[in-house]
């Protein structure tokens, strides 16, 4: 039901970007890529310690092997069974019992919780931020690029060797790990490019350090697969020239690009030869910012369902204060009964809000509307609740 931007989206040909052409790698430039390890899998093992050391999960409701939709993340024990992001749900869970059969563990299925990973990801930002004060960066220029839920690169060339900058890494995840109670891997590189290729390289709780002389070394031998924008269309290309890695492919001429991809044909020959000088891209501002949770068990208290509004509020209003907005105009409160039918309430204020107390005052005068004959005629508990904040200025 709710769409979100899933890491194979990232990954598909047709996001290819073009790399502005400098034919050689800034040499000052020091990029790092840091990758959640197994994040939601992680998250939910955390806030659930009897699940620890088993094989989990995070996804749709397989429903006893009948369910649609998709895994989204499973932690590395779930991994060795074979499961693993995009697979069918169906098929996850023919694979749990197989591995149950052979005398493994049953994984566990669990559904995902955005409110809490968009919680432990913006930690992860301020943990950071704090990080790169306390190494005295110059916070005018941009230096955190968030890639993504669970990545982001940071600009760490103002500490002007990969000596250092391995230090800041080992750092990071040190803090992460003791803050957090979860690991993260990190790729060091002169640019995105290779410093994403070398966060995936030692998982999890990796640490890769590919300085500018290593870059041809660590790529000679890599599956061109492993290059971004590389995906099952341009390997065919590849292969009828026979060529798998990325050091075969390095060797074809620049015209076998121009004629074989088109435009994106000069990009792709600069990519695999490691050279990239994309900048960090500035946070693009949000054009709402919301979060919903799907209750425990549907409920029709208002005991129960306050909290979690005021959860919501605080959550909204301090990601809209990180983002750099002062107020909001607009709020959008959505509500999931327990026979699945949505209803959306929205309102344009009269005045720009800028507390989450208001927020909170708007959305439980509109939840009351939910609990009673004037929007819930059939007496519904609640499944889901969902607030959300537009036209942020
Ligand atoms: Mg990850």
């Amino acid at each position: 039901v709710f769409k979100r931007k899933t890491k194979t989206a990232l990954h598909q040909e047709s996001l290819f970007k073009p790399i502005a052409r400098d034919l050689k790698n800034d040499p000052k430039r020091i990029i790092a890529h840091l990758d959640m390890d197994a994040f939601f899998a992680s998250a939910e093992e955390r806030e659930r310690p009897y699940l620890s050391g088993r094989p989990i999960v995070v996804g749709s409701d397989p429903s006893g092997g009948k369910g649609r939709g998709v895994v989204s993340t499973a932690n590395y024990l779930a991994r060795s069974y074979g499961i693993r992001s995009a697979l069918p749900i169906s098929k996850a869970w023919q694979l749990s019992q197989e591995a149950k059969r052979a005398g493994k563990p049953e994984a566990v299925f669990v559904g995902c919780n955005f409110f809490l990973y968009e919680k432990i990801s913006s930690r992860i930002v301020e943990i950071t931020q704090e990080m790169l004060q306390e190494f005295k960066a110059d916070l005018r220029r941009p230096l955190i690029e968030i890639a993504g839920i669970d990545e982001f690169y940071l600009d760490l060339s103002f500490l002007g060797d990969y000596k250092k900058a391995e230090r800041f890494g080992e750092k990071l995840q040190q803090r992460i790990k003791k803050q957090e109670k979860l690991t993260a891997s990190i790729g060091l590189g002169p640019n995105k490019l290779i410093a994403k290729i070398a966060s995936d390289f030692q998982k999890p709780n990796g640490l890769t350090v590919i300085s500018p002389e290593k870059v041809d070394d660590f790529l000679k031998d890599l599956p061109i697969s492993k290059i971004h924008g590389i995906g099952p269309k341009t390997n065919l290309i590849f292969k009828t020239q026979k060529v798998n890695t990325v050091g075969e492919a390095g060797r074809l001429p620049m015209d076998f690009y121009q004629k074989g991809f088109g435009k994106f044909g000069e990009d792709l020959y600069w990519r695999l030869k490691g050279i990239d000088s994309r900048p960090l891209e500035r946070p693009t501002k949000a054009k709402s910012i919301g979060c919903h949770e799907t209750l425990m068990e549907d409920t029709f208290e208002l005991g129960k369902l306050l909290p979690k509004l005021e959860a919501m509020a605080v959550e909204i209003v301090g990601r809209m204060r990180r983002d750099g907005f002062k107020v909001f105009e607009r709020g959008v409160l959505t509500v999931r009964f327990s026979d699945f039918v949505t209803k959306t309430r929205s309102k344009t204020f009269s005045q720009p809000i800028s507390s989450k107390l208001e927020l909170e005052k708007w959305a439980t005068k509109i939840l009351l509307t939910f609990l009673d004959k004037r929007e819930n005629k059939t007496g519904q508990s609640i499944r889901l609740i969902g607030l959300r904040i537009e036209k942020m200025k």
